[in-house]
């Protein structure tokens, strides 16, 4: 099997090398992304990858099918810029990857403290050798009530670790998962926003999910509540964040994702003019924390991320049935 990848970075680089000769498959790396300018690439080749961070649609769907490609796979696990649809109806196949949920989940539970023990202020203070203490006093994450949303693989472990804090938990899923049992209580929504402290969102981003936290939920929280998204940007209403943090009625929040965030995150614009004025001016607050969508990365999900996409395409190609296989928005 031949295989493109595109969007390869430095760090992708050698577990490339190792999951081609375990599953014997011809890959290309190349470093920039797949467009409808250069589709035509991809002409000799059974399969494709790309890391997610931009749309896949119809026009480059339908361009890949022209050049024969039966096969392709986002190397994230969030897929809400891949037409599976499409794809489908056109008979690509198409999956995603899947990582062990302890980087984003632990990544999770330090933005959760970060913003607790207002560790933002405290950095920037030691710089400029002011230690002082005024302004800096937190609370401990085991004498608050966190509410999870979503409690799906990140979610679950989200909620594991917040146990061994000695929180409080709430959840709230479509669908309820009995192993959440042994940690936390499930609620519905309007009780998980009336009494958490904390509420933090794992669930992917679809038409129904957008804005799933808005002026109109913010309001039923209680006053300085703590916001947490590392999960997908659009799934909060940053308008309404930014008011919720002008009229402190939210006390904190944590982003490791941004609404617009494609094109900014992941590349260095230390001398360019970015157009984000939300992203600016919300990150500017001394109580809000934010991160470059970076809770996945470490050694083992970049590594995962990488050999599980491969072995994939290389699944679809030899009709081998493969778990991750997309065939709708879930
Ligand atoms: P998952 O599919 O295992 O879990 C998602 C859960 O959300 C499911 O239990 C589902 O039932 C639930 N859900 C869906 N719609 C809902 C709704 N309207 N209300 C309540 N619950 C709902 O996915 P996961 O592996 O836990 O990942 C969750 C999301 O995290 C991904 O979709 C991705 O966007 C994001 N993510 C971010 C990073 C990062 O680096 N920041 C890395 C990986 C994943």
């Amino acid at each position: 099997m031949k295989i493109l990848a595109f969007d390869v970075k430095n760090y992708e680089r050698k577990y490339f090398d190792e999951v081609s000769s375990k599953y014997n498959v011809e890959i290309k790396l190349v470093e920039h992304s797949l467009t409808e300018e250069n589709v035509s690439m991809c002409k000799g080749y059974d399969g494709v990858t790309t890391l997610g961070l931009y749309k896949i649609g119809k026009n480059i769907f339908d361009k890949l099918k022209e050049n024969n490609i039966g096969y392709f796979a986002v190397r994230s696990i969030g897929y809400n810029n891949i037409d599976i649809e499409y794809a489908k109806k056109i008979g690509i196949k198409v999956c995603n990857t899947h990582y062990a949920p302890s980087s984003v989940a632990e990544f999770t539970i330090m933005l959760m403290l970060i913003v607790l023990r207002k560790y933002k202020q405290t950095i920037y203070r030691q710089n400029v050798n002011n230690f002082s203490l005024e302004g800096l006093i937190g609370k401990t994450l085991g004498s608050l009530k966190v509410g999870v949303i979503g409690t799906g693989k990140i979610g679950k472990n989200v909620i594991e670790l917040l146990h061994g804090f000695g929180s409080e938990i709430l959840a709230f899923d479509k669908y309820e998962n009995k192993e959440i049992l042994k940690y936390a209580k499930y609620v519905d929504k309007e009780t998980l926003y009336k009494e958490c402290d904390i509420i933090t969102v794992h669930c992917p981003l679809m038409e129904s999910t957008k804005g799933m936290i808005n002026a109109d939920n913010i309001e039923k929280m209680k006053d300085g509540v703590i916001l947490i998204n590392a999960a997908r940007g659009e799934l909060m209403d940053i308008h309404s964040l930014i008011k919720g943090i002008e009229s402190k009625k939210i006390g904190g929040l944590g982003l490791d994702v941004f609404e617009d965030e494609t094109n900014i995150y992941h590349e260095n614009h230390l001398n360019d003019i970015i157009s984000n004025m939300k992203m600016a001016y919300l990150r500017q607050f001394p109580n809000v924390v934010m991160t470059p969508h970076m809770a996945f990365f470490t050694e083992a999900s970049v590594q995962e991320m990488v050999t599980y996409s491969i072995e994939g395409l290389k699944k679809m190609y030899d009709g081998e049935p493969y778990e991750f296989e997309l065939t709708a928005l879930n």
